[in-house]
């Protein structure tokens, strides 16, 4: 099934995609992360290429006024909060790791306003070590292809990494939230244009 999505959405290979990837350095990976919870990506693109294009480092951004992040990020959700925690976590890399973004999943999960999906993230995306972050779509196309029998993310990711070989663990959050931003879609998932369909307890296509 891996293989036929790859296939359907012709994945890069993790080494382009990080090359691609606009917000390039970890820290950078990390913040525009942590902004783009609950905000569409477009939102959160535009408001990281703002707050980067002033704050673009953790010593920066951890010296910046408060009142000046909010004003940059103001057009994702939670706009407060989350300015309130880029600049401490900024503080906290700043100070305690040098400036350098750890690569752990523990020291990641550590930090304020970060839990395992965003340090799945960080890991995957940033360093190219093999996680599984679970967001909605990879939580809910893993319960529909009974995967998984779930009802957090939390406990998605747990069970998938008992089932997935790690090798595969790197593409299987960019390969999820593709499939589920254009097929397995949350409400109405167009079954009958998927290629994993025949093997889909959860196929509408056959009714
Ligand atoms: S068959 Fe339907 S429910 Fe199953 S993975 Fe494909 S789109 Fe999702």
């Amino acid at each position: 099934m891996l293989k036929r999505l790859s296939r359907r959405y012709e994945t890069q290979t993790m080494l382009e995609s990080l090359a691609n990837r606009r917000h390039e350095t970890p820290f950078q990976i990390l913040i525009a992360t942590m902004l783009s919870a609950r905000t569409r990506d477009e939102v959160t693109s535009a408001v990281s290429d703002a707050l980067f294009s002033v704050y673009s480092t953790p010593k920066t951004l951890a010296r910046a006024p408060l009142v000046k992040i909010k004003a940059l990020i103001k057009p994702i959700n939670f706009y407060k909060g989350k300015a309130k925690r880029i600049r401490e976590v900024a503080r906290i890399i700043h100070e305690n790791y040098a400036d350098t973004v750890p690569k752990t999943m523990r020291e990641l999960d550590s930090l304020p306003g970060v839990g395992p999906k965003i340090a799945g993230c960080v890991c995957v995306y940033a360093f190219g070590l093999p996680q599984i972050p679970v967001d909605t779509h990879v939580h809910r196309i893993s319960n529909r292809l009974h995967w998984v029998k779930t009802k957090t993310p939390e406990q998605t990711q747990i069970a998938l990494e008992k089932i997935i070989p790690r090798k595969h663990w790197l593409i299987v959050n960019e390969l999820f939230v593709t499939h589920g931003q254009q097929t397995c879609l949350p409400r109405n998932p167009r079954c009958c244009e998927c290629v994993i369909a025949e093997y889909c307890p959860s196929n509408k296509c056959r009714f």
